[in-house]
Order: structure tokens, then sequence, then C-alpha cells
């Protein structure tokens, strides 16, 4: 998953960067409104962390920007203790939650998560396709309740396939969300990470978890067992 952090103080934006990337997000950040409207509007972003309150512009014009042009992942606002129209004039020109500063950085990742989620069209942290089934706050994952001992990158790649199953995705989706630097986009890679989860899902080769659709890229279809078989 790709966020964008729009945040001009440096301390709390490098903090904030730090600990997302931590948790496995790719990250792209600015300290300017008018650059990061820009990014929102440009790079395949899946959720947007706005400071209200930045030198260029405000935060609430970036997301009527971003709304008008039809940018439609979840935003997050952050706002100043006491500025309470800024908050309401956000929310109302399209963002979907709002932390007050300070906050701990532990609610702020799981109230990004819960918007991802949202986003994606499921209501709880515990998404199940078929025997498959991810807990996005523990980041557990199971299979007929089989754990799978994932590493983060597996996380990941499972994470947005599960959370848009049954959609063809590509290559280069999948990388664009899953890195926000060019360089490190390498599709050989994507190529082993899910061999890999191929197996951890479905060591007997009976489910066929994850289909390779030619020249198209992949997609994650899994139909619910049927208890008497
Ligand atoms: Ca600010």
């Amino acid at each position: 998953m790709r966020i964008l952090v729009i945040e001009d103080e440096d301390t709390l934006r490098a903090q904030l960067v730090e600990r997302l990337r931590r948790e496995g997000y790719a990250v792209d950040e600015t300290g300017s409104g008018r650059e990061g409207e820009f990014f929102g509007l440009e790079y395949p972003i899946d959720a947007a962390i706005v400071d209200l309150g930045l030198p260029d512009m405000p935060g609430s014009n970036i997301i009527e920007s971003w709304r008008k042009q039809k940018r439609k992942f979840p935003v997050l606002i952050l706002t100043a203790r006491g500025r309470w129209e800024d908050k309401v004039a956000g929310l109302e020109l399209g963002a979907d939650d709002y932390l007050v500063k300070p906050f701990y950085h532990e609610e702020l990742l799981a109230r990004l998560r819960a918007l991802l989620r949202r986003a994606a069209g499921w209501s709880q942290s515990r998404i199940e396709v078929g025997p498959l089934v991810m807990d996005l706050g523990t980041k557990r994952v199971s299979v007929d309740e089989r754990e799978l001992e994932l590493t983060a990158l597996e996380f990941k790649v499972l994470e947005f396939l599960m959370l848009r199953a049954d959609d063809v995705i590509s290559k280069s989706e999948l990388t664009e969300h899953l890195y926000e630097d060019d360089s490190e986009r390498d599709s050989n890679v994507l190529e082993v990470i899910i061999g890999r989860l191929r197996k951890k899902i479905d060591p007997d080769r009976i489910l066929n978890p994850i289909e390779t659709i030619r020249g198209q890229g992949y997609r994650l279809r899994l139909a619910k067992r049927d208890p008497s078989t």
C-alpha cells in the first residue's frame, strides 16, 4: 500500500514516514501543499495523510482539488488542537477521518488501516477470501486455520491481492503500490514473492490461489470450501 504524507513540520513528518515505512508501507512525502496536491493527482496512492495548516496551500483546498478531479483514495487529516472549524471544513470537502495533534502513532496506524480496508469494501479488520483469512490489525494470516509465516513483503503483496480479490492486477500496478521508488521495482522480485506465497498458501497445489493471467497480471481467487467434501 502506498501512502502520501503532506506535513510541513519536518520532525513530525520524518517520524511519521519512518513509522509508516517500518510498517511496510511505501511512502511519498512532502512539506509543500502544492507538491502534495500534484503527487495525489499523479501517483497511484492508496491513502493520504494531510496536515491542514500548510504554508503554501491549505490542506482543505488540496482535498477539494483531488475530489473535484475524481481522486477517491481515503484522506486522513491532521489538525492543530482548537482548530475545529478547519476540521469540519476538511471533512465537508471530502476527508474521511481526522486526528488532532499531538497523536499517538499507533492510533494513526489503526485509523489508516481502517480507511484502507473500508476503501476496499471491507468493514472489519478480518478479511476472508475462501479459506484464506487475514487480520489486518494483528497481521496474522491463516488457511483453514493453519497459520502462515510470511515476511513483511509477502504480507504486503498478499494484503493487496486479498483486498482486491477477484480483480486482475497487473505486475506494474502491484509494484507501484508496494514501492515508492522506481529503482526498487523489479518484476522478478515480485514473481519470486508470488511463487513463495503460492507455496505457503497451498503446499499441496490443489487450490491455485493466485492465478497468472497471461499478459495481464495476477488474480487471487478462492472459492469457499464446501464443508461436506
Ligand atoms: Ca502545519
